[in-house]
C-alpha cells in the first residue's frame, strides 16, 4: 500500500541518518527507537492514521541531530512532512536554555500535525525518563525536564485528548523520578 511505502521510506531514512547516534540511558540503546516509539504512540495509542504525520514522527530529529535539510526531507517525501519537521526542530543559532524557552512560546503556533509531534515526543521522553534515564542526569534535572515539558504541551492543548490524557498519565508519575 502505498502510505505504508512512505512511512518505511521515512523509517529507512531515519534510521540510515541516526544510525550512528546513541540515545544516553544506560544501555546506550540505538537512538532510532526514539523516532519509532513515537510513530507507535502516535499511531497505535493515540489511533492517529495520517501517513503524513506518522512519517514526520519517524524524522522528527533528523534536522536537528543529523545535519539533513528541510529541503533533503522535501526531496524525498514532500513539502508538507518537511515542514512538519522544520516546525519541531529547535533553531541549533540559539543556545540550550533559548531554545527550550522558544518550545514554550511557539507551542501554541504549531500546525495540528506539529502539535501531535510534538505530544509524542514529549509522552515518550517522560516515560524513557521514567524507564531508564539518562546516566547523568541527576534527579533534579529530570524533575526540570518534565516540567518544562508540562509547560510546552500546556501551549498546545485542545488538538487530541487521548494524547493529551497519555501525557498527563505520564506526568503524573513525576514522583516516581529516581
Ligand atoms: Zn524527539
Amino acid at each position: 500500500m502505498h502510505d505504508t511505502g512512505l512511512l518505511l521510506r521515512a523509517l529507512a531514512f531515519a534510521a540510515e541518518r541516526h544510525s550512528r547516534q546513541r540515545r544516553e540511558d544506560a544501555a546506550a540503546s540505538p537512538y532510532i527507537n526514539h523516532p519509532i516509539a513515537l510513530a507507535d504512540v502516535l499511531a497505535n495509542e493515540g489511533r492517529v492514521v495520517d501517513v503524513v504525520v506518522l512519517s514526520a514522527a519517524m524524522l522528527h530529529d533528523t534536522i536537528e541531530d543529523t545535519g539533513t535539510t528541510a529541503d533533503e526531507l522535501a526531496h524525498h517525501f514532500g513539502a508538507r512532512i518537511a515542514a512538519i519537521v522544520v516546525e519541531v526542530s529547535d533553531d541549533p543559532r540559539l543556545d540550550k536554555a533559548t531554545r527550550k524557552l522558544r518550545q514554550i512560546e511557539h507551542a501554541p503556533h504549531l500546525s495540528p500535525e506539529a502539535k501531535l509531534v510534538k505530544l509524542a515526543d514529549k509522552i515518550c521522553n517522560l516515560r524513557d525518563l521514567l524507564a531508564s534515564p539518562p546516566v547523568h542526569w541527576p534527579l533534579q534535572r529530570q524533575q526540570a525536564y518534565f516540567d518544562w515539558s508540562a509547560q510546552v504541551i500546556a501551549g498546545l492543548r485542545g488538538v487530541h485528548a487521548p494524547l493529551e490524557a497519555l501525557f498527563d498519565a505520564v506526568y503524573a508519575r513525576r514522583r516516581d523520578l529516581r
